[in-house]
């Protein structure tokens, strides 16, 4: 039996005029994400995105199809279906044999009918009807409940086929990646940043990420670490470039010239003049931080404040509001979270001071600054010194089960 995806589109729906935009985006997404799978034929029709397999290959890879699907923005919600004849007859057989495992499983349940060929000779409630009278027959087990039941039968009648499916589930919401332009995450080895950048990228933004390490106080296995991380978010957000800076440098010049309860401050403006830098290269007009009000000395409202005025472009911060364990609960639900917390070093931990200062001035900060003439030389060298490594969720496995 014939078996697709099919995909309803969420709040990108609403966009108007730029709906075409929006779709030729999330279909360019899907076809990206599956193509590593076999060959799909991706297209819209009535508002559905429509997901074809059609080689073996993709047929064979229906599951993990379906589960890369639902981690593609811009979907509310998917269903794996069977594809019929337009013939009240197919449509019965289809659902019986389709459905049978899931019509086995339950102990109640409905059909529900959407005819949008009106051309086809019955109508939604009759369908639904006569196709729930003909399962309850196959299936005696079952008994009806339009209110609550433990399975709904789906049939929707559509321009060039039928289909048939069970209850759908819900798709990973937002916008298509890219509609909103692209974006630099500071990616750390931590908890936050990576869900940071699953929320900026829900929101529609492109990313790219940059992570500052530091040997040999920082070692190999972190930067795997990191790089784990990437190809874990890279299932939400496509492939993308993960930009390794060496930052020993500065941060020892950090280390040793910086007055102790203003280094962490000094070193974050530090991290984002070299982000910025990397960003501009690459077309990227805005820098996303996992950071949340108060979490750490660096991240009270007046750390911030002299964050925010290092560089010129916009740092979204989308955790700013959240709890830790709001953020730890979406780390898990993303996928990030036991990746997260293996313990390697982060460059942010190191050389840290025992009494950060919490409430910095832009005065103080800037004065430390000047006093510090080689900072900028070695930032500049450090981004020159940049590796870019491509992370993409297809890529080998290996390092991130050798971690784990
Ligand atoms: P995380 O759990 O993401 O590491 P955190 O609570 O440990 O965050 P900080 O270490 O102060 O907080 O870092 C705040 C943010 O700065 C991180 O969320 C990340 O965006 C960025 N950041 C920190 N360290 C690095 C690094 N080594 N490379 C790139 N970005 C970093
Ligand atoms: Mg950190």
């Amino acid at each position: 039996m014939k078996e697709i995806i099919m995909c309803y589109q969420g709040e990108m729906a609403l966009k108007g005029l730029n709906k075409a935009t929006f779709e030729a985006s999330l279909a360019k997404s899907l076809r990206w994400r599956l193509r590593a799978l076999g060959e799909f034929k991706v297209y819209k029709a009535q508002s559905t995105m429509y997901i074809e397999p059609q080689d073996p290959a993709a047929d064979a890879a229906m599951d993990e199809a379906y589960a890369r699907v639902q981690k593609v923005f811009g979907i509310a919600a998917l269903s794996r279906a069977a594809v019929c004849e337009k013939e009240f007859s197919a449509i019965c057989t289809a659902a019986a044999a389709y459905l049978a495992p899931a019509l086995t499983a339950a102990k109640t349940f409905k059909v529900e009918s959407k005819r949008s060929d009106k051309r086809f000779g019955m109508k939604s409630p009759e369908i639904s009807r006569e196709l729930g009278g003909f399962l309850l027959e196959r299936f005696p087990h079952l008994t009806v409940d339009v209110h609550h039941p433990d399975l709904t039968v789906m049939v929707e009648v559509r321009d060039f086929a039928a289909y048939v499916h069970a209850d759908k589930t819900p798709g990973a919401g937002g916008l298509p990646v890219g509609t909103s332009g692209r974006a630099l995450g500071l990616l750390s080895g931590g908890i936050d940043s990576p869900v940071a950048a699953y929320r900026m990228a829900r929101r529609g933004l492109a990313l790219h990420h940059i992570h500052f390490a530091s040997p040999p106080y920082t070692s190999e296995r972190a930067r795997l670490k990191v790089e784990a991380l990437a190809r874990i978010v890279s299932g939400y957000t496509g492939s993308c470039v993960l930009y390794v800076v060496p930052y020993t440098a500065p941060q020892e010049y950090l280390r040793d010239h910086a007055p102790a309860p203003l280094f962490t401050v000094l070193m974050r403006r530090s991290m984002l003049r070299i982000a910025k830098q990397i960003a501009d290269e690459i077309g990227c007009t805005a820098l996303v931080t996992g950071e949340s009000l108060a979490q750490v000395a660096s991240q009270t409202l007046w750390a911030l404040a002299c964050t925010d005025s290092a560089q010129s472009l916009p740092i979204l911060r989308p955790l700013i509001g959240m709890d830790k364990t709001e953020i730890i609960e979406t780390a898990r639900a993303i996928g990030s979270f036991e990746t997260s917390i293996l313990p390697y070093e982060d460059c942010c931990t190191i050389f840290t001071p025992p009494h950060p200062k919490t409430r910095p001035s832009l005065e103080e900060i800037l004065a430390a600054e000047a006093a510090m003439p080689e900072l900028l030389g070695l930032e500049a060298a450090a981004a020159a010194a940049v590796d870019r490594v491509r992370v993409s969720m297809d890529a080998e496995q290996a390092e991130q089960e050798e971690l784990l």
